[in-house]
């Protein structure tokens, strides 16, 4: 038997290269070593201000970028957290678990509500207790994800521990997988990327839109002209390189950014090179995934579907440990 693991990502529409960089690409991995879960968390993307008309085309659109990416519906389950009920029915149960403390602690509520200073809401206090609900209802064993969120896989797994102390022995800890992209900034240079930002690349931006937003992002900003030598470790361009060039090319900018050999233009272009060649064959698959958008919310109910028995599962044990029934 493999180990199952579980992810998700938000519908937040379109995905980024920061997406693929920290998420995708690692989970596509993983594919043969793992029973793998990929979910498309809407119930999350509700605490933030959104458009539900626009909701069932983000998420449609995410499942597009999932599949374009490599994520193989044939080996692995991809769904949307609503059609699957049980996940709140669990947070609801997980809540009544966790100190306000615990969640008082938690870096992103503090982020977010930074961000979100108007809609600061209980939903996105309480973001954890559902996050740790939609791993352990499928009692999952590891958990794939970025460093920023690694602190809300120990909040799961003290979760898991209080469940099984009070009720008894249903829940695994699950371990944290962490990637090895783990923080991709923004072109900004200063965040992380994202599409709320304006900071981000798209997976589906043509070359020239690529270069237009490479153009103008952000290097090291002591560089003030051509004939000044730069500090690739300090520039965020150069990280980039790390992820799309080839060792050779990041050693020929590393070497002739340090000695003024080479101007951010030239550095910029070898990057958008890169990053189109790297987004050309997703982007092809994606043209395909939309003239067949139908197949597509297929292979999402067909996961919810093949993962509902287990969830129903889960959640009679819960209510029987609990006297609730
Ligand atoms: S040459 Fe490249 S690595 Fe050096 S500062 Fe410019 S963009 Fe950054």
């Amino acid at each position: 038997m493999k180990k199952k693991i579980f992810s998700g990502m938000q519908p937040s529409g379109r995905l980024h290269i920061g997406n693929y960089l920290g998420a995708l690409r690692n989970w596509v991995a993983l594919l043969d070593s793992y029973d793998c879960i990929f979910c498309i968390v809407d119930y999350h993307a509700i605490t933030i201000p959104y458009d539900p008309k626009e909701m069932q085309s983000r998420i449609i659109e995410a499942a597009m970028d999932y599949i374009a990416c490599g994520l193989d519906p044939k080996r692995s389950s991809i769904f949307i957290q609503s059609e699957i009920p049980e996940h709140t029915e669990l947070a609801w149960i997980f809540s009544s678990l966790t100190p306000m403390g615990m969640l008082e602690r938690m870096t992103q509520y503090k982020e977010k509500s930074e961000q979100h200073k108007k809609n600061v809401n209980a939903g996105l206090f309480t973001y954890p207790v559902l996050q740790a609900a939609d791993i352990l209802l499928y009692k999952a064993k590891a958990v794939p994800v970025g460093e920023d969120q690694a602190q809300h896989i120990e909040f799961t797994r003290e979760i898991a521990r209080r469940f099984n102390h009070h009720y008894g022995a249903i829940f695994p800890e699950p371990e944290t997988l962490l990637s090895d992209a783990a923080r991709v900034l923004g072109l900004d240079g200063e965040h992380k990327m994202s599409k709320s930002r304006h900071n981000d690349i798209a997976l589906t931006d043509s070359p020239e839109e690529v270069w237009q937003k490479l153009s103008t992002a952000k290097t090291d900003t002591q560089r003030m002209r051509r004939s000044d030598p730069g500090r690739p470790d300090m520039c965020n361009i150069f990280s980039y390189h790390g992820f799309f060039s080839s060792n050779e090319e990041i050693q020929h900018v590393k070497t002739e950014c340090e000695k003024a050999g080479i101007g951010c233009f030239d550095c910029k272009k070898i990057l958008a090179k890169n990053i189109d060649e790297t987004l050309a064959p997703i982007q092809a698959k994606r043209t395909e995934l939309e003239n067949d958008q139908d197949a597509v919310w297929h292979v999402l109910h067909q996961g919810a579907e093949s993962l509902r028995p287990t969830a129903q599962k889960t959640m009679e044990e819960v209510r029987s440990a609990m006297g609730l029934r």
